[in-house]
């Protein structure tokens, strides 16, 4: 395997106005994710460890892909399977991203809603759960939800579009992946990113494929974006207060 050249350092003029840095590279943000590692579960918000890194919230009825959408983000086949086993399904599974060894990011793995075989007391609780963690985590930067273009979004998703809202409007990230984008033709899919976006809410909506990787490298840059951009504004914040 060849190593990427590191660019050179030294193209930048003192006198020039520092420009925006430009996109990273989507193997960068690919690299990224594939650093992810298993973290926690905890059932409830009140038992999750504080974190002052940004956290990506992962959403979606049961089947939706999720567990193979984070599987396949990640390259970690077995990965969202530790929210599948006993025990964890109804709970909520932190992973952490960042290279080096350090966490700078955490994806949210939250139960798939849903399954028609739950009973009713299960499906409250999970509408608490939920409800709570993203109405009041504090370092949850973007919500994820994953919809099956060939259900539609169901009514819980649209529970929980209502849930996020306010925190859309004051700048949480959403978007709506429409999962299993294969099984669809052009048409198809044309016609349900149409549908997605008047439910979006200023929201970003993509079609994925774990199948066809069909917009990994875009879900991965998003990723990257939306945690590291934060992270630019407060190091350009503080060599401002330096000056
Ligand atoms: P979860 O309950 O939301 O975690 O859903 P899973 O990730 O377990 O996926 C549910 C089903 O959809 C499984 O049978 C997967 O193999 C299938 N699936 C997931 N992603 C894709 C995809 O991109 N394409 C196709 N054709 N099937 C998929």
């Amino acid at each position: 395997m060849t190593t990427p050249a590191t660019p050179p350092a030294t193209t930048a003029t003192a006198n020039v106005e520092p420009k925006p840095d430009p996109k990273p590279d989507p193997k960068i943000a690919m690299g990224w994710l594939h650093t992810a590692k298993f973290l926690t579960t905890a059932p409830e918000l009140k038992h999750l460890p504080r974190l002052d890194v940004p956290e990506i919230a992962f959403v979606g009825r049961s089947n939706a892909g999720k567990s193979t959408c984070i599987n396949t983000l990640t390259q970690q086949h077995r990965l969202a399977y530790a929210s599948k086993t006993p025990g964890r399904t109804q709970s909520i599974n932190l992973f952490t991203l960042g290279k080096q060894g350090v966490t700078d990011a955490v994806l949210t793995d939250l139960p798939g809603y849903g399954y028609a075989a739950v009973p009713k007391e299960a499906k409250l609780r999970w509408q608490q759960v939920m409800g709570n963690y993203l109405q009041t985590r504090d370092n949850l930067k973007a919500v994820v939800l994953m919809c099956d273009p060939r259900r539609g979004m169901t009514e819980l998703d649209e529970i929980l579009l209502d849930v996020i809202r306010p925190r859309v409007e004051d700048g949480l990230k959403f978007l709506i992946l429409l999962t299993k984008s294969d099984k669809l033709n052009k048409t198809e899919g044309a016609k349900a990113l149409q549908i997605a976006k008047l439910n979006a809410g200023g929201g970003d909506v993509m079609l994925f494929s774990a199948l066809k990787k069909q917009g990994v490298e875009a879900v991965a840059q998003h990723l990257w974006d939306w945690t590291h951009a934060e992270a630019k504004k407060g190091a350009e914040t503080t060599s401002n207060d330096a000056k």
